[in-house]
């Protein structure tokens, strides 16, 4: 067991490897305290560059006999509550990075190379999130437990985060300009450039917003440098992507499907 293994046993996170129908492996896990509540992500690029997200979203959906729906994303900070697009249609997704929903009809997903994957469960409903610099810098986080509170009318101290494997600050190189956009406890010189902490600065805009620091559980892996290893857009740039997804079972005290 890796140190980073133990962050999230120590968590009580249970993760399962499998691939069911995929052409590639998969992790799922269940949601500690939340039995019904389901997510995971590929390990590697499904199917290479030319397997589509929302391919391997209806597949996963098909797998778990769920309503897919992902996203047209954009980097930006645009959250889509997936309750009001349905049907969606696979040739074109609502535009956005983020979903969000009170049902358990639908399987969410976000592609992720690199950036994080953010999952958000409350008593109002669950949220996927793609947060890659640009979109941390934009604050969707922050955006997304406001929109919680306004639709659902949870507090964000009653929210729970996991997040999934992302690049982690040993390998997220940045220019000055990116860099610039980032508090300076979370970014540092390295060699000719900057080093930013993704995952430290969603954990900064959690706590401001009014997250508890015990309800956000990291998954400690680096998508560049960390076991397994995952598909990383750093490392081999256009091969594809991964897919974090979530969804959820009838009811929340069910056993796992
Ligand atoms: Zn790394």
């Amino acid at each position: 067991m890796t140190a980073m293994d133990r962050v999230w046993a120590e968590q009580a996170v249970q993760m399962e490897l499998t691939s069911g129908l995929l052409p590639c492996p998969f992790e799922v896990g269940v949601w500690p305290g939340r039995a019904g509540v389901r997510f995971g992500w590929t390990l590697e690029a499904p199917g290479g560059p030319e397997a589509s997200t929302a391919e391997i979203c209806f597949r996963l959906a098909d797998l778990v006999d769920r309503i897919p729906i992902c996203l047209c994303q954009v980097h930006g900070d645009t959250i889509v509550d997936a309750d009001r697009v349905q049907p969606v249609d696979i040739s074109s997704p609502p535009v956005g990075d983020g979903l969000m929903s009170a049902g358990r009809r639908l399987l969410m997903g976000v592609s992720i190379a690199d950036c994080a994957p953010v999952f958000l469960a409350s008593r109002g409903g669950v949220a996927v999130l793609h947060a890659g610099w640009r979109g941390v810098a934009g604050r969707i986080l922050p955006g997304a437990l406001e929109l919680i509170e306004r639709l659902w009318g949870v507090s964000p101290s009653d929210v729970e985060l996991i997040l999934g494997p992302c690049i982690g600050p040993c390998c997220f190189e940045v220019s000055a300009a990116v860099a610039a956009l980032f508090p300076e406890h979370v970014r540092r010189r390295h060699r000719t450039g900057w080093h930013v902490d993704l995952p430290g600065t969603l954990l900064d805009q959690w706590l401001s917003s009014g997250g508890a620091a015990q309800r956000f559980m990291r998954l400690d892996r680096c998508t560049v440098c960390g076991t397994p290893l995952m598909y990383s857009h750093r490392r081999a740039p256009n091969r594809g992507r991964n897919f974090a997804f979530m969804y959820r079972l009838e009811s929340d005290q069910a056993s796992p499907a």
